[in-house]
């Protein structure tokens, strides 16, 4: 069986995002509650034998080309360069989504493993508002696993700041000139209805067009075009790097949507936004061939949806975080 996994709006899926963990060592306000989420025992989460099983079959299958590590936090989860290492022999665009409270002290390990990019997620560059976002007075830290993850060779270097409306919008330029001085590319992210304190709103969501016209203000932005990308991105027009917006509320990508998700726990979602997932786990643990696993992504993906509803009255919100899906 060989073939691409295509849904029923003729969307081609070859990026694959996996959670590894749905713990954390931070507890950012707009993805987890203060005293954490009950997190899934360890034998509930899936082995790294297991991931490199369906890692290589959806490679080898459909032609999955890119997969991106990410949880709760991948890097607080054991051995994290051993699942590096197995999942860079597959010869895809390996990425990794961290808090980078650890990188200083990781990312030249996981470098080594095979890793090619890494983002890393800060919405706030005063200490005092970073501690009270994630609860965690760890500014510092972050900042060098930024710069250690420069110096080690991570090329490019992505950091993705959450903007949240009255909470840290007055430092989108803040993070412009963090980007430009320190050679990454700063992408902002529209806040999502997936905070597990539910305490979204639209109005703190600081649409794609506001964003844009703070940074134009202070720098000309040639636009780049559009590819499969989530961001839609610019150029500066002075040459020094560009930036990234990823509008999932105010102007959605559905339509190029070519994304599939595993959780930690095993469940495969064919949306972040996804109501209903699909118990890979079960399947692999009761001795599932190939095929089986393969006819489970095929009915998935054919079940996708042509996008999500956010802003709309038949909007549901997932009864899952960002943390729990994997962001
Ligand atoms: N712990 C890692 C991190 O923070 O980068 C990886 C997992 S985290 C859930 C992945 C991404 O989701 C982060 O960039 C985070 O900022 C983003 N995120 C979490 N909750 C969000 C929300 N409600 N709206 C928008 N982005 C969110
Ligand atoms: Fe942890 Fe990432 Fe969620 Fe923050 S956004 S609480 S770092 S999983």
């Amino acid at each position: 069986m060989k073939g691409q996994l295509v849904d029923t709006y003729g969307r081609v899926h070859k990026d694959l995002r996996i959670s590894i963990t749905d713990r954390c060592n931070f507890r950012c306000s707009y993805c987890m509650p203060e005293d954490g989420l009950e997190w899934s025992p360890r034998e509930d989460l899936l082995t790294f034998e297991e991931i490199e099983r369906i890692a290589g079959l959806l490679v080898d299958r459909f032609g999955v080309e890119s997969i991106r590590i990410t949880g709760g936090e991948p890097t607080v989860r054991a051995n994290l360069a051993d699942l590096i290492n197995r999942l860079a022999k597959l010869r895809v665009d390996l990425s990794m989504t961290t808090n980078g409270a650890t990188l200083s002290l990781a990312a030249n390990r996981l470098k080594e493993a095979g890793l090619k990019r890494i983002n890393v997620s800060l919405d706030s560059l005063r200490r005092e508002r970073f501690a009270q976002l994630t609860r965690r007075d760890n500014l510092n830290q972050v900042l060098e696993g930024i710069t250690t993850a420069t110096d080690v060779g991570f090329d490019p270097v992505k950091v993705n700041m959450v903007v949240m409306k009255g909470i840290n919008d007055d430092e989108v330029l803040d993070f412009v000139e963090f980007g430009r001085t320190n050679g990454v590319i700063v992408r902002f992210i529209e806040f999502m209805p997936l905070d597990a304190d539910e305490a979204w709103d639209e109005r703190k969501v600081m649409p794609l067009s506001e964003i844009l016209e703070v940074i134009s203000k202070a720098h000309g932005l040639i636009p780049v075009e559009r590819d499969n990308s989530p961001a839609a991105r610019w150029k500066y027009e002075d040459g020094a790097g560009e930036i990234g917006v990823i509008a999932t509320v105010s102007d959605a990508f559905c339509d190029s949507c070519d994304r599939i998700r595993l959780t930690a726990d095993g469940k495969f979602r064919n949306c972040l936004f996804a109501l209903k997932d699909y118990d890979l786990r079960e399947l692999l643990r009761d001795g599932a061939d190939d095929d089986q696993i393969s006819n489970l992504f095929i009915n998935g993906v054919k079940d996708k949806w042509e996008g999500h509803k956010i802003g709309k009255s038949v909007f549901i919100r997932p009864s899952k975080s960002m943390s729990q899906i994997g962001g």
